[in-house]
Parts: structure tokens; C-alpha cells; sequence
């Protein structure tokens, strides 16, 4: 199986992602932990990408693109996989349909998670002040104020994008969790 999930910063995307990897046996890909990595690596890609992350932009396409599709050919993709967190803006979203059609693979479903952007703020508050070993760097409210805002710019159109193509599937990304998971689960049976 090989999806997207999409869906504004503290939606539930990483959450589901697991469940749906512990379900479906495939792999998910969140790109915001690949780039954490390597900014807690201090590799070259960190370097660039630390401070774009702090205040909530964009980090360039053509470096999310190049990690997702390196990543997308080790061998543990073979069964399949979950995209978490890219695309993010249209370029990306061409770039992943070529890199995809290259590769002589195919999207099954693009599910988004629709939440309202007032409980994302208390999410990410209450997710800052949870998180040990200190909050993720940008989990502070005024880059998740940019990450929205970039999500309605950039990320939102994504929508449109898949829905125009039959195959966006959407789901209450304010139910429970476990609520939240059957219903994907469901969707993804009714194929
Ligand atoms: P969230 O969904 O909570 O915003 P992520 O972990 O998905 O968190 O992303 C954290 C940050 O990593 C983003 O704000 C952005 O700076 C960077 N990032 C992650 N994925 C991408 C992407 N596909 N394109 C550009 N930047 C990205």
C-alpha cells in the first residue's frame, strides 16, 4: 500500500501513520524526522535545514524530494509505504508523481485529516509541554502560527490537487484516535 497522509502540523499525521505501519506491515516516511535527523547528525542537509525548521518555513523541494526518493528504494519500501508530511506545496506533489511514474510505482489513496486550526494550537501547546527531553524546536506558538500558515498557502491546495483525481479519501481528524484509525482503516479496505 502506498499512501499520503495530509493534513495541517499536529492533525495526528505521524500518529496514524504509525498505527497504519503496525497494520499494513508498510513503512512510514515522515519527512520532518528525517530532517530532525539529520539536523541532530549535523550533516550537510542539516545544516541547511535547521534554521528554516525553527521558524516554521519550508525546507527547498528539491531536498525533501532527493531524501523521499532515495528513501522510497530501499528495500524496506517494497511493501509499501507512508508518506508523512510530504508533499507539501504542489512542486513537490509533481515532483513525487514523476519520481513515482520513474520508479513504475503508484499512489493507492491520499487521506486527509481534517482538523480545525484552534484545537492544533492547544495540541501543539499541550504537545510541547509533554514532550521530554524538551519540546521539538519548533513546537512553540509562533512557528506553529507559521507552519498554518504555510499549511493553508502551500500544503492546502494539495487537496484540490488529489481530489480532482478521485483519489483524496477524508477523515474527522478531531475524533479519537482510535476512531480516527477505523475509519482510515475502512476506507483503505474499501479500497
Ligand atoms: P508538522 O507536521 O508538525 O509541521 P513535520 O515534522 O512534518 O511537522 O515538519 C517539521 C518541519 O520540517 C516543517 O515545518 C518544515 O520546516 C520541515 N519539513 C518537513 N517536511 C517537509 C517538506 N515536505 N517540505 C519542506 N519542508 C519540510
Amino acid at each position: 500500500m502506498k499512501l499520503i497522509l495530509l493534513g495541517p502540523p499536529g492533525a495526528g499525521k505521524g500518529t496514524q501513520a504509525k498505527i497504519i505501519e503496525d497494520e499494513h506491515g508498510c513503512v512510514q516516511l515522515s519527512t520532518g524526522d528525517m530532517l530532525r535527523a539529520a539536523v541532530a547528525a549535523g550533516s550537510e542537509v542539516g545544516k541547511q535545514a535547521a534554521a528554516i525548521m525553527e521558524r516554521g518555513d519550508l525546507v527547498p523541494d528539491d531536498v525533501v524530494v532527493g531524501i523521499i526518493s532515495d528513501r522510497v528504494d530501499q528495500p524496506d519500501c517494497a511493501s509499501g509505504f507512508i508518506l508523512d508530511g510530504f508533499p507539501r506545496n504542489v512542486a513537490q506533489a509533481e515532483a513525487l508523481d514523476k519520481m513515482l511514474e520513474e520508479k513504475g510505482l503508484a499512489l493507492d489513496a491520499v487521506i486527509e485529516l481534517a482538523v480545525d486550526d484552534a484545537i492544533l494550537v492547544s495540541r501543539i501547546e499541550g504537545r510541547a509541554a509533554e514532550t521530554e527531553g524538551g519540546p521539538r524546536a519548533d513546537d512553540n506558538v509562533e512557528a506553529l502560527k507559521k507552519r498554518l500558515e504555510v499549511y493553508h498557502q502551500q500544503t492546502a491546495p494539495l487537496i484540490d490537487y488529489y481530489g480532482n483525481r478521485g483519489v483524496l479519501k477524508s477523515v474527522d481528524g478531531m475524533a479519537e484516535i482510535d476512531t480516527v484509525s477505523g475509519q482510515i482503516s475502512d476506507l483503505l479496505k474499501a479500497g
